[in-house]
């Protein structure tokens, strides 16, 4: 059983509410550990413990503070082969991918670092004749409020945190009340050596999130997590006219033409739609598919779909991992039981087996209709939706027809449809041949209701800062305008 407490001032801390939260394995349903269910007032002890921090903290040296994100980073990677074990007892995730994710993990510290110390700003060129400098500043905000989903605690975590304190900002941390025990791990394995107050983690659920965005002392709020969420937090951080961050979900789409390595689409399709038991914000959930190859593509979908394992990831053999909880998987279990009752024909998966854990086998439903809510809503879960398009005009009006556009893919060699791709589907990241891969130096985010902002890349850091223009006389020559 493990058990933290808060991480507040570099010091595990007692919480003012004595309950605790349980955390379950999704793999075995068991109860694995535990952590204090939370409150208002500890928001407000790790706040105060921020603000004091960023006192300081603003005015470090920029490679003082790239040095502790590099060492961040460092003691990262030595922490891959535990906190990889917790986050695979708490997520249900891949161990081996788990260890991968740490090291990415670090990879975002030590990419910030060296970014946040290039520049702070540019100098215009000023608009009279005078001895005079304009100056455009970037500085921090002070304390961001790092909100972050149960899926991928620690990376999600990272494009926040990296960026945010090679700004200048301190940070109060609440981690998915699913997810948060890698999360505060890490505080005493991999962030103690920051100063205290510049990094704490209070946990807890909707009412301790809410309590931080309504905090007046938060300056700013990072969030990753779904839509209703991120309209909740847009809403009460208005009270405040604080800038928001949201990071939300998405449906995407995949596109497969018929030109397509059809092995190779078959393969990239199924790793899209199932890693991570389909839990990723960019999961392909939806596939539309050339007329002359859509029977043979929906049978070979669902074959290999068939011979997917799907087991505990601690276990090496397997490849498709749980859901996060029961709830997670009769919500899956809904939208394709509609599915099928709307027309679609289910061709694997599609039934919760009997076995302890939140499984849900890999699932593919052919002749699909955006009528269908599995073709509108998020489905979060190991499950695609596929239909067929005959004109390319046809695809592209497909993958737009959805209120969300976080990312999409394509498998085509056609140069001319790759080009009409990313320039007529909406999407913050789009895909040709080679789904779900993220870069530490490009942008990622979402439009439409998948999100507003990005991280990752020079764009991830100025969510962290905000802007000051100094306009400078070095004479104070007399004006003609003035009175
Ligand atoms: P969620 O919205 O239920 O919760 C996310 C976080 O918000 C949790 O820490 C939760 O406790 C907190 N929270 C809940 N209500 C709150 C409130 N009123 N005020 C402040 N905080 C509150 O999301 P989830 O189920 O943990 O994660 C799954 C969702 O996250 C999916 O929709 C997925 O697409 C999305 N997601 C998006 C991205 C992205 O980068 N766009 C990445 C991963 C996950």
């Amino acid at each position: 059983m493990i058990e933290h407490t808060l991480w507040i001032n570099n010091q595990w801390t007692a919480s003012a509410n004595p309950g605790w939260h349980e955390i379950t394995d999704p793999a075995s349903g068991r109860v694995i550990g535990r952590v204090p269910a939370g409150d208002t007032a500890d928001v407000a002890t790790a706040v105060a413990a921020a603000r004091d921090a960023f006192e300081s903290w603003q005015w470090t040296p920029a490679a003082t503070r790239a040095d502790l994100l590099h060492t961040a980073a460092q003691r990262l990677r030595g922490t891959a082969e535990s906190a990889g074990e917790t986050l695979t007892l708490e997520t249900g995730r891949l161990q081996v991918r788990n260890r991968l994710y740490i090291e990415w993990a670090a990879q975002f510290f030590d990419y910030y670092a060296e970014l946040a110390r290039n520049e702070i700003g540019r100098i215009p060129p000023s608009a009279e004749p005078d001895a005079q400098v304009n100056l455009v500043l970037k500085v921090p905000y002070g304390v961001v409020g790092c909100i972050v989903p149960f899926n991928y605690p620690v990376l999600l975590l990272a494009w926040k945190l990296a960026p945010a304190l090679a700004a200048g900002n301190t940070a109060v941390i609440k981690p998915a009340p699913q997810t948060p025990l890698a999360t505060l791990e890490l505080m005493e394995a991999a962030f103690s050596h920051f100063p205290p107050g510049v990094i704490n983690v209070v946990t807890g659920g909707a009412d301790v999130g809410a309590a931080l965005v309504a905090h007046p002392n938060v300056d700013v709020i990072a969030f990753t997590g779904s839509v209703p969420t991120g309209q909740a937090i847009m809403r009460h951080a208005a009270d405040g006219l604080k800038p928001v961050h949201l990071e939300l979900g998405g449906n995407d789409p995949a596109i497969v033409c018929a030109d397509a390595d059809f092995d190779k689409a078959v393969r990239a399709v199924a790793w899209g739609g199932y890693l991570n038991g389909g839990q990723v914000c960019t999961s392909i959930e939806r596939v539309y598919v050339e007329r002359p190859i859509y029977d043979r593509f929906c049978a070979a979908l669902a074959a290999f779909s068939k011979q997917l394992v799907y087991g505990a990831g601690s276990d090496p053999e397997t490849q498709v991992t749980p859901l996060i909880s029961a709830a997670a998987r009769e919500r899956v279990h809904a939208l394709v039981s509609e599915a099928v009752a709307g027309g679609a024909q289910l061709l694997c998966g599609g039934t919760i087996p009997e076995r302890p854990g939140f499984f849900y086998p890999p699932t593919v439903l052919r002749d699909c209709t955006h009528a269908l809510r599995l073709m509108r809503e998020e489905t979060f879960g190991p499950v695609m939706g596929v239909m067929p398009f005959d004109s390319f005009d046809e695809a592209l009006a497909l993958a737009n027809d959805s209120e969300f556009a976080l990312a999409g893919s394509i498998f085509t060699f056609d140069a001319r449809r790759v080009r009409r791709f990313y320039a007529e589907v909406a999407g913050g990241t789009l895909w040709v041949n080679d789904p779900i891969v993220d870069n530490p130096a490009a942008p990622f985010g979402g439009m439409k209701r998948s999100g507003i902002g990005r991280e990752l890349g020079p764009e991830g850091l100025e969510a962290f800062r905000q802007t000051k223009h100094v306009h400078w006389d070095f004479e104070m020559r007399e004006k003609s305008w003035w009175f």
